[in-house]
């Protein structure tokens, strides 16, 4: 069970919005002169019209899930943006989306704001969950509510004609006011059209409340929705059951019940894709348990996607083969082949009767999961994968009970890991990589590594060892996110290093290990306000300590392969024992004794500054960008007359 503890934040009202300006000491224009911009793009010729069409659409309904989060992580995007003078700090603070340096520790920058909330919007400014019967009422920590202080107020008329229909004070919706949004009322109660879940606290009289996502976010979410539907309309004939995901989606936003159509989205093999909805914890750094709206609009590589299939049918024989006790590794029963019709459209997965999990919908279980690994170009990032360090690769669903039955997607996201690639890791390795070592830094190695990160997630253990009903995730909360990054990129590595023993992988392990390392230096830099940066700082300190790899007094890398071989498995075992054990006092000590930068590091890290080598990346994007602003004009010629 979680422990709660009595958490406060400081939180300094803003001022006028209007009156927005950069700190005077805060190095501004540098920080955003570290952001490289690079174009997202693909080969629009590829596409038929009605895919053009459809990708359109998603565009639009990507850009919605970008507002919402602005709302969730501070204000509406408009109002954060629209009284700002200097251009620079406008820029800043649209990348960071919001006040604080996303790459640098969530430092403010702007006057008179304060630390960044560990509960952004999710929760009331002080929230004491042992104040009110938090065991009852799960919604507190539901992954798609917003908490907020209730004020019961009674609406005026209430016992005369019944209850009044809702009315929501002016701009008071939570996120699209003030930085804090004000309390909840009673006006919005349950019952009343509005899903307000009143929350009494011990003494009796409700303090708190909790209310939807697709509820509070309405506006955007129905643009939302209309939009996924037309790229619906526009896709029917061509991909009838990319179509049926798009729809079945669209009315997950409305329920908040995401189950049915990430289902769906695991047997897509479609051309165009749109991962889109909230989706990641990482923002909630209090709890942990709520998601943020993002989407990410994909262009499928039909040719890598083959190569891939290769690998996950693997994935069983690899979790065997971990060098860890075997309670730590529970087999991975091996994936189906996937059946298609004469369309090339994915058979219905064999009924093998309902999965039986509490809270869990009575969905038919197939015979094994269908995993997918799958290679995209990203035309558009939206909200929270565009926030801070721009994500290259990503495994979906985060629900444990759908990854053990129905498995993952890990996808790949190809044009922007070779921006990132050509960018970073390349002249990262020139300042830090041993000159005799650098031949060996490759895209190939890097893809791979990224890739198998990836695969990663899927391998170790997801529940307790001693208790099955409580995931690793549960017994870690906040901490977990870090310690299941880190799992992935040794896990991954170890995956590499078999396969390439196996004499599936080309290449020599070179390639794969130094552009490992270089690519650590790469993560840290992220800094120790996100789960990577932390999992990074963690590798490097361990391989540093082993001699995996060593720092000579110019301040060069070298790695040692034997020796990175060992370190590799030691940590890999040493992470899934943590997490197979739920050992959260662990998983504090290595935090607090590996999760962080040492003198020499900080040193090397500055000459990373002083080269000018970008932190991260900025994009640009949308449908003007891809040269398809007609398109969507037609449509809505087409649809709307
Ligand atoms: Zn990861």
């Amino acid at each position: 069970m979680k422990k709660f503890v009595l958490v406060g934040c400081m939180i300094s009202v803003l001022g006028s919005l209007a009156a927005q300006k950069p700190k005077s000491d805060y190095p501004i224009a540098q920080r955003l002169a570290s952001y490289k911009s690079f174009t997202l793009t693909t080969d629009t010729l590829a596409l038929t019209a009605a895919e053009k069409t459809c990708l359109v659409h998603l565009i639009k309904a990507a850009e919605q899930a970008d507002r919402i989060f602005w709302k969730q992580t501070y204000m509406d995007k408009e109002k954060a943006l629209g009284g700002i003078k200097n251009d620079t700090l406008k820029r800043f603070m649209e990348l960071n989306y919001g006040p604080w340096d996303r790459l640098n520790n969530n430092e403010s920058f702007v006057k008179g704001v304060g630390e960044k909330p560990l509960g952004v919007n999710f929760y009331p400014p002080v929230f004491d969950p042992s104040t009110v019967d938090s065991i009852f009422y799960p919604e507190l920590f539901s992954p798609y509510t917003v908490v907020r202080p209730f004020n019961p107020q009674m609406p005026k008329g209430e016992g005369q004609d019944g209850p009044k229909e809702p009315k929501k004070p002016e701009g008071q919706e939570p996120g699209n006011g003030d930085m804090m949004p004000p309390d909840f009322q009673l006006q919005g109660a349950a019952g009343a059209g509005f899903d307000l879940q009143p929350i009494p606290s011990k003494s009796g009289t409700a303090s708190m409340a909790t209310q939807r996502f697709g509820t509070v976010y309405q506006k955007e979410v129905f643009k939302m929705v209309d939009e996924m539907n037309r790229a619906a309309e526009a896709i029917q004939e061509e991909d009838p059951n990319f179509a049926m995901y798009l729809r079945e989606r669209a009315g997950a936003m409305m329920s908040d019940d995401y189950i049915h159509s990430d289902v769906r989205w695991l047997e897509q093999r479609s051309h165009l894709d749109i991962i889109i909805g909230p989706i990641e914890n990482y923002e909630d750094k209090l709890y942990g348990a709520k998601t943020s709206y993002e989407a990410y609009v994909l262009i499928r590589d039909l040719e890598w996607g083959k190569k891939l299939d290769k690998f996950v049918a693997m994935l069983p024989e690899l979790q065997a083969g971990i060098p860890v006790e075997a309670a730590y590794k529970p087999a991975i029963a091996s994936a189906p082949e996937p059946k298609f019709d004469e369309m090339g459209n994915p058979m219905p997965v064999e009924d093998l009767g309902p999965i039986e999990k509490p809270g869990f919908p009575p969905i038919p279980r197939p015979a094994a999961p269908m995993s997918q690994l799958a290679v995209f170009d990203v035309v558009y990032y939206g909200g929270d994968c565009n926030a801070g360090s721009k994500t290259i690769a990503v495994n979906l669903p985060n629900d444990e009970t759908l990854q053990t039955y129905f498995g993952t997607r890990r996808s790949q996201l190809k044009n922007a890991m070779q921006a990132k690639f050509d960018n970073m890791v390349v002249p990262i390795s020139k300042e830090l990589i041993n000159p005799k070592q650098r031949k060996y830094i490759d895209f190939n190695g890097f893809f791979s590594n990224v890739m198998f990160h990836e695969v990663a997630h899927g391998l170790g253990v997801k529940n307790l060892v001693t208790d099955s009903s409580i995931t690793c995730r549960e017994a870690l909360g906040a901490n977990y996110s870090a310690i299941e990054e880190c799992k992935a990129d040794v896990l991954g590595l170890y995956m590499v290093t078999q396969l390439w023993d196996k004499k599936e992988l080309e290449g020599s392990l070179e390639n794969y290990y130094i552009t490992f390392v270089a690519s650590v230096f790469r993560s840290v830099r992220f800094g120790a306000a996100s789960a990577h940066g932390k999992a990074n700082m963690i590798t490097f300190n361990t391989l540093m300590k082993a001699g995996a790899v060593t720092r000579d007094d110019k301040g060069f890398y070298t790695v040692n392969m034997q020796a990175m071989r060992k370190a590799i498995d030691a940590l890999a075992a040493e992470l899934l024992r943590l997490q197979g054990d739920g050992n959260a006092a662990g998983v504090e000590a290595m935090l607090s004794g590996r999760a962080q930068v040492g003198t020499s590091l900080q040193q090397d890290l500055a000459r990373l500054e002083k080269a000018n080598i970008p932190v991260d990346l900025v994009f640009d994007q949308g449908i003007e960008t891809l040269g398809l602003g007609h398109y969507y004009q037609e449509s809505n010629m087409q649809q709307r007359p």
